[in-house]
């Protein structure tokens, strides 16, 4: 069964420079969405990833980066839209440079792709009305 998941990994200094994440996709067959990515070199590293794939390739990628002295985290925040306070006046839109949010030009209401979404927050405090929330 084919599912995702949405982790931080926090990689030590001493894998910096270390393909580790490459090897996700190519010996557990995971497809890897780059959510957020703190990388200084000779330091530690920080990605915010989305794994999808079978269930079981996920755990067993997870397993192999935890013995390569990698720290995972589950990411526990989402961004919450709250339908009935949003007055679609756009004013979001200008900040979300990944295009999660968005105007429909025929309806113009808001439109809200959790799929492209890196969880920067920007949005959050834009709006007038509130009715965009951290949710953890
Ligand atoms: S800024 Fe707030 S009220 Fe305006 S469209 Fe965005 S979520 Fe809705
Ligand atoms: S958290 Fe960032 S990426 Fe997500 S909807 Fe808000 S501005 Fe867009």
């Amino acid at each position: 069964m084919q599912v995702s998941k949405r982790v931080i990994l926090t990689f030590p200094a001493s894998l910096a420079g270390t393909p580790v994440t490459y090897r996700l996709v190519k010996d557990y067959n995971l497809v890897m969405n780059i959510l957020r990515a703190k990388v200084i070199p000779k330091d530690e590293g920080r990605l915010v990833l989305e794994l999808s794939g079978e269930k079981k390739d996920i755990e067993a990628g997870l397993i192999f980066l935890k013995e390569k002295g990698v720290s995972i985290e589950a990411l526990a925040k989402d961004i919450h839209l709250d339908e009935e306070s949003c007055v679609h006046c756009g004013f979001c839109t200008a900040v979300c440079f990944q295009d999660a949010l968005s105007m429909n030009p025929e309806t113009w209401k808001l439109e809200f792709n959790r799929e492209k979404c890196v969880l920067c927050e920007q949005c959050v405090d834009i709006c007038p009305m509130g009715a965009i929330q951290i949710k953890f």
